[in-house]
Formats: C-alpha cells, structure tokens, sequence
C-alpha cells in the first residue's frame, strides 16, 4: 500500500514508519520539522520535511495517491507543555480537520487518528487507587481542557467524515506512550524520559537528587511504544470503528516508576519533591476489556523491560549532550 505518516518525525511516527517500511509498504513521511530535527529518518520512506500541514493546500498534497493516512500530526508533549499550551494544542484541529477533509478529496479510503486517554472526564481520575477507564467514560464530556478537548472534537470529527463520505476513519484513545527516539528534554518529554533523563544525569555528574512533579503518590500505565505501533497497525487494518482505548493496564505510581529506573541505573536518588507543578490527573488506568474483546490482543511488554531499553537510550543521548557540552 501506499501509506502516508503525518508526523513522520515524530516519536511515534518514526516508529510507525520503520515498522511498515520493513513490511514492504511504500511510505510517505511528512512532519513540519526540519529533517535534522526528526527522531528518526528513514531512508526507505519518501521523507517530506518542513511541511505544515495545518494548511488545506498541503494536506492536499500529502495525501495525493496515497491508501491510507495515519494522522499521528499534533502540536503536543507532557504535562508541562498540554498545561501551558492550551492555545496551540487545540490548534492541531486544523491539521485534524484538514488531513480528513483533502483524504475525502484523494478519495484515500482509510484513515487512523490518534486521540488520547486526555479525552476522559476528570470526575473519573480522582484517585491513585483508579478504576480504570473504559470508552464509554469519555462522555458526558469534560476532557483535559484544551489538548484533550482538541482530540475528543477530532475523534467525533472522524466519525461525522466515516457516517457522512464513506471513509473508513479508526481512532485509538492512547494511554502514556514511551520508549527510545522521542522527547527526553527541552519541554515536551514525558514522565518516563524525564525521569529517564534526571536519574542518568546523575549517573553521569555524580549527583544524588532528582526534582519530582508532585507527591509522586499520583498513578498512570505507560505503553512501550512497540505495543503502540503494533495496536495502532491492528486497530487500523481491523473493521472497529468506535474510539478504542491502546494502553497498558500495568499501573505505577510516579514513586514507582522511579524506583524502577534507579534500578535500573543501579543507583538510589533522593526525591525532591516540587507539589506546585503540573501533575495532571490523580489516577489513571486502561481498560482494556474493549481492545481484548475487538481484537484479542493487547500491549504486553513489561514496564521494566521498556524501560530498560528507554533508559540505555536516554543515558546515550545524556552523555553525548555532556560530551558536546565539555
Ligand atoms: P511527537 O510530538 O513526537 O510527534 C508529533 C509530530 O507532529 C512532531 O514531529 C511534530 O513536528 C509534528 N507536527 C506538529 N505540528 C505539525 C504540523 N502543523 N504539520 C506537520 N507536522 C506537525 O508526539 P508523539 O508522542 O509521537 O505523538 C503522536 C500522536 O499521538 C499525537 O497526535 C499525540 O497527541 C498522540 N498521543 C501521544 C501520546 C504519547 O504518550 N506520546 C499519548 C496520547 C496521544
């Protein structure tokens, strides 16, 4: 198939690319990035750097004589970013609605959105000891203000253009991605890679402390991205057309999590622990009841043996900063 990655530069879309490169599709990569600032670059993919596809026009032109289009394109990162930056997610609608509207005008017959676990409604994530989230907790609606307003309005957007043109949309709800060549400083890395980043910091200066956001008591499930592609790829190919949760049901703490990786690191860090930063929701699961039942399978890589291979990965990245830095 001829296939078409927006936000091929991207953590997850480098990833996706790789994987359907190695299966013999032809892959069209397009990110608004300069190509020296993608995670990864695949020489195998047709690479389109530097292109905004916020814009119709553009939309129009990566989506030309292309099957199938998966729309992993947002203005996003963690916490520290979607609570700042309220005003740019939502702006990824254009990119939302553009992509769906040039794929109907290409006539592509399929097309995947990446909606997020930031749709479900905040009354349900109150507590660590979390129950966790199913589809039908989305609604009635009170997303994560801003970003996941942003993708709740996309998800429905999807499946207006499936009931009313005929393209054949699949959206996956996607809990806590994580894993090598994606954000681990600057702003928009993720709990796990900055946690990654903090504590192989202090392998490589000798420091003992590490900042927390938060008691660290507050819970979530993290997927490795492996999983992630893999769902995605299924949930794609599959006849489900409703919004499906792809997450892992492995529930940790904050304080969890960074035991694991001291572990891993094979150090102990003191925590200190900053409670006026962004911490998001209380408590946070997957439930993963729908995506068993749909497609019998579901994410199955240990956090501690996705870590592994995140954590070798930030500790390289780590180490070459300090290199150049010297
Ligand atoms: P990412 O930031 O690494 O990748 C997104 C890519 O989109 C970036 O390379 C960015 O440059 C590109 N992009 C942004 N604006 C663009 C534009 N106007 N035109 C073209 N490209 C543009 O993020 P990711 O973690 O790979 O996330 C991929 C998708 O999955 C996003 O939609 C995100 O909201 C969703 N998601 C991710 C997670 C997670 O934990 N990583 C969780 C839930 C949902």
């Amino acid at each position: 198939m001829r296939i078409l990655v927006a936000g091929g530069g991207g953590f997850i879309g480098g990833h996706l690319v790789k994987s359907l490169i190695a299966d013999g599709h032809d892959v069209r990569s397009v990110d608004v990035k300069p190509i020296d600032q993608w995670w990864q670059v695949h020489p195998g993919a047709e690479n389109r750097p530097s292109v905004d596809l916020m814009g119709l026009d553009a939309c129009r032109s990566a989506t030309k004589d292309v099957d199938r289009v998966y729309n992993l394109a947002a203005d996003m990162g963690g916490m520290g970013f979607i609570e700042n930056h309220k005003a740019a997610c939502m702006l990824s609608v254009l990119i939302s609605t553009h992509l769906l509207q040039a794929a109907v005008d290409n006539d592509v017959q399929r097309l995947f959105y990446a909606s997020s676990a930031c749709v479900y409604a905040a009354e349900h994530q109150t507590d660590p000891n979390v129950t966790a989230l199913k589809e039908s907790d989305a609604y009635p609606a009170m997303p994560e203000d801003g970003y996941g307003w942003e993708k709740l309005f996309s998800e429905r957007m999807a499946r207006h253009f499936r009931e009313d043109y005929g393209i054949a949309t699949r959206v996956a709800r996607y809990h806590n991605v994580y894993g090598p060549n994606g954000s681990w400083t600057g702003g928009r890395e993720k709990a796990p890679a900055a946690l990654c980043r903090k504590i192989a910091e202090c392998v490589v200066t000798g420091g003992r402390e590490i900042d927390v956001w938060g008691d660290g008591e507050q819970t979530r499930s993290f997927m490795f991205v492996d999983d992630c592609v893999e769902g995605t790829r299924m949930l794609t190919d599959s006849d489900v057309v409703e919004p499906i949760n792809i997450g892992s049901s492995e529930l940790v703490s904050i304080n969890g999590l960074i035991d694991i990786i001291s572990d891993i690191a094979g150090i102990t860090v003191e925590r200190r622990h900053d409670l006026s930063a962004p911490q998001g929701v209380r408590g946070r699961n997957s439930d993963n009841t729908m995506i068993v039942d749909k497609l019998s399978w579901e994410p199955s890589t240990s956090l501690r043996s996705g870590l592994e291979v995140t954590y070798a990965w930030v500790l390289d990245q780590v180490r070459s900063a300090a290199g150049a830095a010297a």
